[in-house]
């Protein structure tokens, strides 16, 4: 064929612009594509008389690499009706089936990705300011051609069988039956005269695929599958158009394939198609319809699962159940996350929560250390609910239709003892790509053949009601009871750090905003549409590369700016609808936390002649506040009962005395009450570096040695009392080492046991791991760690492979140290790698990995770790946490407020009697009803009464699912609903109020 090209001068335009522009002629075996560029290429050719009859093709080679798909240049091939298939390394050709002699022309949008993937070496090319000009490629071929049918079957003949006798034992008969067909078929080739020679060669072939599969051989369901990161070595834009190649292929795939059926899962990929390529999304939707194109997962993306809150779970499962019904009329009844980084305990009732009963995974055949003992079996989560769970036994979610990987599933699948059945995901993935015609051809050979498992093309449905039916006739399943935690990319806790960091401010702000939102009456429409814009904007980001920290610096950069600008959205948001609930002219106290709260607060300007205030060193005021849960306080200056008390070393209430040395280093805290030092003997609380060199995967992992490596962060320049009582003590050290600054504050405040050590470096160090390291005198066997929804115990030693293996933990607000009668909890307010030992918590703080983004995590960062220690029970540490995370929001309405709606302070929407439950959620309903839904779980492990108490006579109440649709009504007594928790029951409450 004979090419022109257009080369776009900056980011993608559509098909229209790009049509409409000069294309130049273009030099087959000529260089293109600066890095990240987009060229749309017009190649013409003529097909002659002769052909017609023939399966024409044009055959597009833009310069691939051996390597697969998704991971270099790309291209999406266009008609003016849209979209008709993507291009990549291992799906070259175009089937032209209404080609007529004459000319033809196709136009290719040809997308110059660079290829990440190779050799994960530190590269330039991830973001475009580094990436440089020089061309990617060398366009090597644009062909019209016919295939030969008889041809290409015969190469599908040999794959199929060869494969297939490559896998089996060298004693099995079958094998040596095997190699003596397909040299009887080789040998009866004429090599100058394949295309006459073909058909002889596949008769010879057809006995050994005749030969069926035996009668006690397991069964595989095949589902055609691509999986596309929806950021990773490519940014969201990037994706976006991935998505449009792979889910073209697949609908032209399905067009030649009635039996053929593609899984697809994140609704946030379907919504792209829908607002940018609306031609294909209606086929798409079609395809649906018919069964084919199968929407599965049931989640906005598939999200992390160790970083993002309980709510972010449920929600990202309300907006991706939501977008499934409303587009399709169906909701997915499977969580589909192959490729997550670690399961918490508390997932099974979140599934369930959003409808699903059943659940897919693959990455736990990663473990380094210890193999898991089932694929298909019951997960148990926290308070007792359980998914169907299966991990495809072929341990991949990219198979190719192998014979291989059939032999493979079968040896390795686990649980033959009780189940016939596995699922086989299929299709070129990560970068996309999906299932090839050829993938679907070798599977039609596979359904009843000799030395395999019998393969049929399915769904995960199909899959999941064989399993459910062997259990319903009295199958043992087997049940697997706690996290599902992760032997490898523990590193993804920390790496990227402001990425998780932006996240979580924005958790906190999205509740905040419904929460005061639901507080002044009915909120307008509008402001309910732009909360669930920035939720979706928010679940985008918590996509399983995006959010760990395992992307390129492009997709971090637009991550950090989509938390800015949704964190800035929702500050507008808060101060909108505090205004609308506050009446004018009142100074308050907002607290959104679940429990009341008294505390010190700072940066706030008491009403005059307020005494009991204290002024700070940087010029602003603290004074000691209090306000009820989920509401509003009037700002008025408190009498204080603990006053701090400073001397040159030491700084102390009626709770803790802390003291340090010459160096600012913490030598002792003293729990005044209960009289126990907290620190061992001789040991103190020290930062720690350690040289950080992942053997394989650079911002993924952290190692086994590398937290024993540490060495104590010294360089001490300055050392000060910077706030000296009654409200405020602290203590500021600063340091420098190596290219970095780093200042620490340590403060305690009048009536808290709560020590805080705020953090603020600049941290420019490469491949060093900065630890906080907490020493305690405490002995226990596990610690305590804040999950969603609740806590999980994790050992704090090796003794066991399984134990050993837990080196570095995710853990959300706090760590716990307890013995039955007193403990210490290690709480912050943006930090997820923890280590545990006997006798302390190690805080994982920085890392800067030089893979996939070489300038990691350099920069200025603020985290506080805080240490309290506490009596029996974990009620003062949920407390503290919730103090720590969700500060008091100090708000004054102008004199003339417009926007006010009464003239009364409004109380909280819902009081909440038990310290041990907290409330994740308080919003309108969804549907528009006023009703109010109060999301709240019991945190610490305990079968618990609760009172909720509403603002307004309820009317009635009902347990709901997450979509907020009712299961049970609860009982309504004296205006209070009261309900009793399970241990780590998650309630999701619909209260309707009295009209
Ligand atoms: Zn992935």
């Amino acid at each position: 064929m004979s090419v022109e090209a257009w080369h776009a001068p900056g980011e993608p335009v559509g098909y229209d612009e790009a049509i409409a522009q000069r294309f130049e002629p273009f030099l087959v075996g000529t260089a293109w594509g600066r890095p990240w560029s987009t060229t749309w290429f017009r190649c013409t050719g003529d097909v002659p008389a002769a052909w017609i009859g023939d399966r024409i093709e044009a055959v597009v080679d833009f310069g691939f690499s051996s390597r697969g798909a998704g991971f270099q240049a790309e291209g999406l091939v266009w008609t003016a009706d849209g979209p008709l298939q993507g291009i990549h390394p291992r799906r070259t050709a175009v089937h032209l089936p209404e080609a007529r002699p004459g000319t033809q022309t196709i136009v290719i949008e040809a997308a110059a990705n660079p290829n990440l993937g190779v050799g994960f070496r530190p590269t330039p090319l991830g973001a475009l300011d580094t990436a440089g000009e020089r061309p990617l490629y060398t366009f090597r071929a644009a062909d019209l051609a016919r295939r030969d049918d008889e041809v290409f079957h015969l190469l599908l003949d040999i794959e199929v069988l060869f494969e297939l006798m490559r896998a089996l034992a060298l004693t099995d008969p079958r094998r040596a039956r095997l190699l003596r067909t397909i040299e009887d078929a080789f040998d009866s080739i004429d090599v100058d005269h394949v295309r006459a020679t073909a058909s002889d060669a596949r008769k010879l072939l057809r006995p050994a695929l005749d030969l069926p599969a035996r009668a006690s051989s397991m069964r595989v369901i095949g589902v055609g599958h691509a999986h596309i990161d929806s950021a990773w070595l490519w940014p969201i834009r990037e994706t976006v158009r991935k998505c449009a190649r792979t889910f073209a292929s697949a609908v032209r795939v399905m067009d030649e394939h009635p039996d053929y059926r593609f899984v697809c899962s994140q609704a946030a990929q379907y919504d792209w198609m829908e607002r940018h390529y609306p031609a294909l999304f209606e086929r798409i939707r079609a395809k649906v319809a018919g069964g084919q194109f199968v929407p599965v997962g049931g989640m906005w993306v598939e999200a992390d699962m160790n970083l993002p809150s309980g709510e972010s779970l449920i929600r990202q499962m309300v907006h991706g159940q939501r977008y499934f019904e409303s587009r399709f009329g169906l909701r997915c009844r499977e969580v589909w996350i192959p490729d997550v980084f670690g399961y918490p305990a508390s997932l099974p009732q979140i599934f369930a929560a959003g409808g699903c009963t059943r659940f897919v995974t693959q990455k736990l055949s990663w473990n380094k250390q210890n193999r898991f003992p089932h694929n298909t079996f019951e997960w148990e989560g926290l308070d007792g609910t359980r998914v169907l769970t299966h991990f495809p036994p072929v341990d991949t979610y990219n198979a190719e239709v192998a014979s291989g990987e059939m032999v493979f599933s079968e040896h390795n699948f686990q649980d033959h003892g009780w189940s016939d059945w596995a699922l086989m995901p299929y299709g070129y993935g990560n970068g996309g790509g999906g299932p090839t015609l050829e993938m679907v051809e070798r599977a039609h050979r596979m359904a009843d053949l000799d030395g395999l498992p019998r393969l049929a093309l399915g769904t995960t449905d199909e899959f999941f009601e064989r399993v459910e039916g062997e259990i319903a006739a009295g199958a043992p399943v087997p049940v697997w009871r706690g996290e599902l935690y992760f032997e490898m990319h523990r590193g993804t806790l920390t790496s990227q750090i402001e990425t998780k960091v932006g996240n979580r401010r924005c958790e906190r702000l999205l509740r905040e905003a419904e929460l005061w939102w639901a507080t002044g009456g009915e909120p307008p429409a509008e402001v309910l549409a732009q909360l669930d814009e920035l939720w979706r904007e928010v679940l985008l980001q918590q996509f399983h590369d995006i959010i760990p920290g395992s992307s390129i610096a492009w997709v971090h950069a637009d991550a950090e700016d989509a938390h800015r600008r949704v964190a800035a959205a929702l500050e507008t948001s808060i101060e909108l609808a505090i205004a609308r609930a506050v009446p004018a002219g009142m100074s308050v106290v907002a607290n959104a936390a679940t429990h009341a709260r008294r505390e010190v607060v700072a940066s706030i300007e008491p009403p005059a002649g307020s005494t009991h205030v204290q002024r700070l060193s940087t010029g602003e005021t603290a004074a000691m506040v209090a306000a009820p849960g989920g509401g509003f306080g009037p700002l008025a200056a408190l009498d204080v009962d603990d006053q701090v008390v400073v001397t040159e070393r030491s700084m102390a209430n009626g709770q803790l005395c802390v003291q340090w040395d010459l160096d600012g280093t913490i030598t002792s805290i003293i729990d005044v009450r209960r009289g126990r030092e907290l620190l061992p003997v001789g040991q103190t609380i020290r930062f720690e570096l350690a040289p950080d060199h992942p053997v394989e995967y650079d911002a993924w992992d952290v190692e086994s040695w590398t937290p024993a490596l540490g060495r104590e962060v010294g360089g001490v320049e300055t050392v000060a009392v910077t706030e000296a009582g009654p409200l405020v003590a602290a203590l500021t050290v600063t340091r420098r080492f190596g290219a970095s600054t780093m200042a620490t504050t340590c403060t305690l405040r009048a009536e808290s046991a709560r020590l805080d050590i705020a953090i603020d470096v600049d941290w420019q160090e490469d491949e060093q791991l900065l630890s906080l390291r907490v020493p305690l005198d405490v002995r226990t066997e596990h610690a305590t760690c804040d999950i969603q929804f609740g806590t999980v115990r994790r050992p704090t030693h090796p003794s066991s492979p399984w134990d050993a293996a837990k080196f570095e933990v995710c853990a959300h607000r706090f760590v716990d140290l307890s013995e039955p009668s007193f403990g210490v909890a290690v709480l912050n307010d943006g930090r997820f790698g923890h280590g545990l030992f006997d006798g302390g918590v190690r805080v994982s703080l920085l890392r800067a990995a030089k893979f996939p983004d070489p300038n990691a995590d350099h920069g200025r960062h603020r985290v506080t770790i805080a240490i309290l220690p506490h009596g029996p029970g974990l009620d003062d540490v949920l407390a503290a946490a919730e103090s720590l995370n969700v500060p008091l929001r100090v708000h004054t309405s102008p004199a003339s407020s417009p926007g006010a709606a009464s003239e009364r302070l409004p109380g909280p929407l819902v009081t909440v009697d038990h310290p041990g439950v907290q409330v994740s959620a308080i919003k309108r309903a969804d549907d528009g009803s006023g009703d109010l839904i109060v999301r709240l779980y019991e945190a610490a492990g305990n079968r618990v009464p609760v009172t909720i108490r509403p603002a307004k006579l309820p009317d009635g109440a009902w347990r709901c699912n997450a979509l907020e649709e009712r299961l049970d009504a609860v009982e309504v007594a004296d205006e209070i609903v009261a309900l009793v928790l399970r241990p780590f029951e998650l309630v999701t409450l619909r209260v309707t109020p009295e009209r």
